[in-house]
């Protein structure tokens, strides 16, 4: 009996050969193989009369060949075999290319299944290259056949034999993960079932049966792993700051903070003093204020003199960070520090010099901060801001600078709480819904070139104002040299015959920092007009005067990308606007969701419903399991369900005692042991 690590090679019938090829598909234990799911199906469950048949379908038949195959040699290097084969209701001829060998196992007198596209012409029924096997065998033919996503070095039928030599051994060693009170009460098919269909479906219910049971396992695993997580971490004590009086940061504001800030900032307030660890995320939309709330929780550790680290995933966000913080913050008697890649060496010596002193109490950067040298005195909080720019793995080398550092993460990509909860599942989430008073929603227009000349001069009209807006130019190409390219031409039409009576900036990736820094500033100061700019400008860019963003060819943006372009206007009291060019105008579905809301949850929810959650769940970003089947815009009710049951069955064992829980926990800690730079 085999375990479901054994290497497939040493499955009876996979040679060293076939393991090689299986290699190249990632599957290397026979639990890999078995968890190579198919991308697809065939259904060739019925067996058509070759009456019913007409050119061009494909369709499996039963029949009786009715002549001798006869091999012949057309030239070198091309043999054909044909053979006639008729049923009850007709008959066709069989063609086979270049397989001599099919002469000799299909017998005259005998019936077989044969699956193939159907040519000829509807008098002239013909196959060629069908696959066929005896009548009945049932292996190729009369069932519902998988599809894998293969290499061209081995084929759909070699792998589905593969694969049954696979399940032939998995009977009774596979476990059963799933506790009988949660396969009872959410209608779940046994696993031995749920592999075997998932793979060869007897019928059509039973593999939705067994997908059902699948994607329910993977969710509810990962869930329960993510709770078991979070009551882990919770064992491990914080640093506990001393009360402070929050009310001396308040009144230093030049505005009075909304109900949802100063809800979460009592929330990370109580999580602080708790004694253990916090770990929370706040979503927010965007322009939702998520930096005060951060300011306010600096201000808190502050008070006990204790050190804050702030990172921002570009040069230009920490810049502004850096400018924003300080005027917040430096009142209060905080010292506040930039950080970047672009500062000279003996700028970063005496940052860190004044860090490992104490001196600085909040230090702002980019992931320079995460170099080794940059030693605090008492790290006692982590901010990470737009946090989908980072990687599990730099938020836990970012807590590593200190004792179990209270950690923030600030995400302006709103994502549905469903998702979060799985993304973020070690964490505890904190939404900040409600915008500061006096904003105005953007208007938001999907236009063609047609009106071109309109929005020049309504862009006119605004500068007249003493408004300012944003150009975000075309992107052309994956190639950044392309794209520069494209940016500079646009800047030089814009700056020379469209505008040139305006004061236009261009801004782009490849510029230097320090170059971009005073680019940015300088727009920030209101000495130019127009910024023409790539996606650098992307995220958390704050420039409450600007209330025109166009955004050329909007088609090639996502639609979070495009809220988050359009997220940089709108931030002041003025009204504001966004116009998005595009070839079929207000008719491009992303354009016409843009159009209908400003609501970053909703859009996020579209945006998972046309894209696929493949940029939210890609295992690159976030450092957690790669779903092997689960397909999360497709079976979000079931996520849903799996969460909930995972929350039941560890409220009623936490640490999964229970012995019908132990294969359970067992996955579980195989998981952690997988991932465990994603987990620390
Ligand atoms: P985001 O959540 O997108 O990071 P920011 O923190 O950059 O948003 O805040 C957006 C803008 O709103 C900033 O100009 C900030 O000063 C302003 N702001 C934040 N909170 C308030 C408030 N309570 N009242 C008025 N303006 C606020
Ligand atoms: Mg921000």
């Amino acid at each position: 009996m085999a375990e479901l690590e054994t290497e497939v090679r040493y499955i009876r019938g996979i040679g060293e050969q076939r393991a090689k090829l299986l290699r190249k598909l990632g599957i290397a234990s026979l639990r890999d193989l078995i968890c190579y799911f198919p991308r697809a199906y065939d259904d060739r469950s019925v067996f058509r009369s070759i009456d019913s048949l007409v050119p061009d379908e494909t369709a499996c038949i039963r029949a009786m060949v009715v002549s001798p195959p006869r091999l012949s040699h057309i030239r070198k290097g091309l043999d054909l075999v044909k053979l006639r084969v008729s049923d009850d209701g007709g008959s066709m001829e069989i063609t086979f290319f270049n397989q001599p060998y099919v002469r000799d196992s299909l017998k005259p007198g005998q019936y077989y299944d044969f699956y193939g596209r159907v040519g000829g012409s509807p008098r002239r029924l013909e196959m060629t290259n069908p696959i066929f096997e005896p009548e009945g065998k049932n292996e190729l033919t009369g069932r519902i056949m998988p599809v894998y996503r293969l290499t061209a070095s081995l084929g759909q039928n070699l792998f589905a034999k593969t694969m049954r030599q696979g399940l032939d051994e998995i009977e009774g060693i596979i476990p059963e993960v799933l506790p009988s009170s949660v396969r009872e009460a959410h209608k779940l098919a046994h696993a031995d079932f749920a592999y075997h269909n998932i793979h060869f479906p007897a019928d059509s219910e039973s593999l939705s049966l067994a997908r059902r049971r699948l994607v329910f396992e993977e969710l509810f695993v990962l869930a329960c792993a993510l709770r078991f997580l979070k009551e882990r971490r919770i064992e491990k004590s914080g640093l506990v700051p001393k009360d402070a009086d929050i009310s001396k940061f308040y009144s230093a504001l030049p505005f009075s903070p909304t109900g949802a800030q100063r809800r979460v900032i009592d929330q990370m307030i109580s999580d602080m003093r708790s004694g253990k660890p916090m770990r929370r995320l706040i979503q927010g939309d965007v322009g939702s204020g998520k930096t005060l709330c951060a300011a306010a929780a600096a201000y808190y550790v502050f008070c006990s003199g204790f050190q804050t680290a702030f990172m921002a995933p570009t040069e230009i966000l920490a810049q502004q960070h850096f400018g924003t913080l300080e005027k917040m913050l430096s009142p209060l008697g905080m010292k506040v520090s930039l950080l970047t890649g672009s500062m000279s060496q003996k700028q970063k010596r005496e940052i860190r010099e004044a860090l490992a002193e104490g001196e600085i109490d909040i230090l702002i950067g980019t992931h320079a901060i995460l170099s080794s040298g940059v030693d605090f005195k008492n790290l006692a909080l982590v901010i990470t801001d737009e946090q989908h720019r980072f990687g599990v793995s730099q938020r836990s080398l970012l807590t590593e600078k200190g004792e179990n550092p209270h950690m923030i993460v600030m995400s302006a990509t709103p994502i549905p709480r469903t998702l979060a909860l799985i993304i973020y599942g070690e964490l505890d989430i904190s939404v900040i819904d409600e915008l500061p008073p006096g904003r105005q929603a953007v208007e938001t227009f999907g236009v063609d070139e047609k009106y071109r000349t309109r929005i020049i001069n309504f862009t006119r009209k605004l500068v007249s104002e003493g408004r300012q807006a944003y150009f975000v130019c075309p992107m052309i190409e994956e190639s950044e040299a392309l794209n520069l390219k494209a940016a500079e031409k646009y800047f030089e039409q814009m700056r020379t015959k469209i505008f040139p009576d305006l004061r236009v900036a261009l801004l782009h990736g490849r510029m230097k920092a320090s170059e971009k820094d005073e680019v940015m500033a300088s727009f920030m100061r209101g000495e130019a007009d127009i910024l023409i700019t790539t996606t650098v400008i992307e995220v958390g860019v704050d420039v409450p005067n600007a209330t025109l963003m166009v955004i050329e060819n909007a088609e090639r943006f996502g639609l979070s990308q495009l809220h988050q372009l359009r997220g940089r206007v709108g931030r002041g009291s003025h009204k504001s606007y966004c116009i998005l060019f595009c070839e079929d105008g207000p008719a491009n579905p992303r354009v016409g969701i843009m159009c209908k809301t400003n609501d970053g949850f909703k859009i996020s929810e579209e945006d998972l419903k046309i894209r696929g959650p493949g940029d939210f769940f890609g295992s690159r970003q976030h450092g957690l399991p790669e779903m092997k089947i689960a397909d999360l815009s497709a079976d979000m009710k079931v996520l849903t369900e799996a969460q909930n049951a995972a929350i039941e069955l560890l409220a009623g064992d936490p640490d999964l005692s229970a012995p019908g829980n132990q294969a359970l926990r067992r996955r579980i800690e195989e998981l952690f042991e997988l991932n465990q730079g994603a987990f620390s």
